[in-house]
């Protein structure tokens, strides 16, 4: 199948080249020159485990290309994949459709043959309906059909999860639309990765149901644990008691500084509008999106809590600056949150990240960037684990104490045992633990 991805980011340049490696022929396109250019000098320019030494593979083996000219890449596409960005609108956090449908208009003048035309970007329910009338005002009714097909994919596992997926969703009702997508997924059916034929709308709906489940779960969790450290209860057994029942499962059930990244916050506040504007309310999802946003800074008055409730002059570092491991992306990090409310208190606040800084520095220009964990740990009265990083889970905690001026740390993501770190002579405040105080 001949495949353009429109929108090279963390979904598109990845779908691109996993498809590319299905032996499909695809060509990424991007308005973004820079990005492109650095593509064809095969430097990504995304932080994303194994995607550097796929997309070379199939650069070289012919069958993945990158391009700014939209016209000339979808030239005789079979499918033309849309996955460009969809955040929150400014203003009323309605999802911002204008990149959706600024690439419709640009597809609709150029498809001169039958085409299946995809978005793969998560948006609202009846946003396929409104591709298909941009389309048509260009085209033919028979020129083109148009289909959802959201991404499930994670950052930092988002090669093996296109690649495994647990399902895919395909919302046609076009019959030759389907036959172009089962084509399309073939070398997945033979995984034995369940394929869901739904309606458009009902497609669209799934991808903002399944977020909005994974962002109460999280959020379950978390006021679980607050509700542990003021019983005396331990939120991580807790987690594991109610986890290994099938019913419930154990992932998404980790206590910490609250869901971030670029789409749990902006898909559970669209899917919040989008009930609203139905006279649907989703009341859970409203209570979720508001714990969420309290807890951000919560967390900031946490590390206050664990320095005596007083920050002014303190130095604390933080430890993890992406919303989570394996990506360098910041997007409504919680890392943003926490270290202005240190800030705010008048505290002095050093960080390192593996792979976020070079972003993060650009959104926190007041925060200390450093080389190391323990660079940032240098003199501190606090060190704070916001996101858990593989670095992080073996500090040496005797240098770490040596190191620091004050002797807290504070763990958000519970990585540590409280008796571990108290042996080389630091305290231990975790997320629902049996607080010290
Ligand atoms: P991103 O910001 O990383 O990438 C979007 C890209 O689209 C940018 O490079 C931008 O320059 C490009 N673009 C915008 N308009 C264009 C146009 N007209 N022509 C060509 N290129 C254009 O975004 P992302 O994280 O890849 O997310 C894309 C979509 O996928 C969003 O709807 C998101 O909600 C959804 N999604 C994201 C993830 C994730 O983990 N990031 C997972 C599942 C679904």
């Amino acid at each position: 199948m001949k495949i353009a991805m429109i929108g090279s980011g963390y979904v598109g340049l990845v779908s691109g080249a996993c498809f590319a490696d299905f032996g499909h022929q695809v060509v990424c396109v991007d308005k973004d020159d820079s990005k492109i250019e650095s593509l064809n000098q095969n430097i990504m320019p995304i932080y994303e485990p194994g995607l550097a030494n796929l997309v070379k593979r199939n650069v070289d083996g012919g069958r993945l290309s990158f391009s700014n000219d939209l016209k000339a890449s979808v030239e005789n596409s079979d499918a033309i994949f849309i996955a460009v960005g969809t955040p929150s609108r400014r203003g009323d956090g309605h999802a911002d459709l204008s990149y959706v449908y600024a690439a419709s208009e640009e597809i609709a003048e150029v498809i001169t043959k039958p085409t299946v035309v995809v978005t793969k970007s998560t948006v609202p329910v009846g946003t396929g309906d409104e591709v298909e009338l941009i389309l048509s005002k260009k085209l033919p009714r028979d020129q083109f059909a148009v289909v959802s097909n959201p991404e499930f994919l994670r950052e930092g596992a988002a090669i093996g999860d296109f690649k495994r997926p647990d399902r895919i969703v395909i919302g046609t009702e076009d019959d030759w639309a389907k036959d172009v997508m089962s084509e399309i997924y073939r070398p997945l059916f033979l995984n034995e990765s369940p394929i869901l034929f739904t309606g458009r709308r009902t497609a669209e709906l799934t991808k903002y149901a399944a977020n909005a489940f994974l962002a109460t779960k999280i959020t379950f969790i978390n006021e679980m644990a607050d509700l542990c450290e003021k019983v005396g209860a331990d939120v991580q057994e807790v987690s594991r008691g109610i986890g290994l029942d099938n019913r419930i499962g154990s992932k998404f059930l980790h206590a910490g500084p609250g869901y971030g990244g670029s789409c749990f916050p902006k898909d559970t506040l669209a899917l919040l509008k989008t009930a609203q504007d139905n006279d649907s309310p989703v009341r859970i999802v409203e209570a979720v999106v508001q714990v969420n946003d309290q807890r951000k800074r919560a967390m900031g008055r946490k590390v206050i809590h664990a320095l005596g409730g007083e920050a002014r002059g303190k130095k604390v570092a933080l430890l993890g600056l992406t919303f989570k491991p394996n990506t360098d992306d910041m997007r409504d990090a919680p890392s943003i949150a926490i270290a202005q409310t240190l800030m705010d208190a008048g505290a002095i606040v050093s960080a390192y990240d593996p792979e976020g800084m070079e972003i993060a520095a650009e959104i926190m220009p007041k925060v200390i960037m450093t080389e190391s964990s323990y660079e940032a740990a240098n003199g501190t009265d606090a060190v704070v684990i916001v996101t858990e990083w593989d670095a992080f889970r073996a500090l040496d905690l005797g240098k770490l104490a040596k190191t620091m001026a004050g002797k807290e740390l504070v763990d958000l993501r519970n990585i540590y045992h409280p008796a571990d770190v108290e042996k080389s002579g630091l305290n231990y405040t975790g997320v629902g633990r049996i607080s010290k105080s």
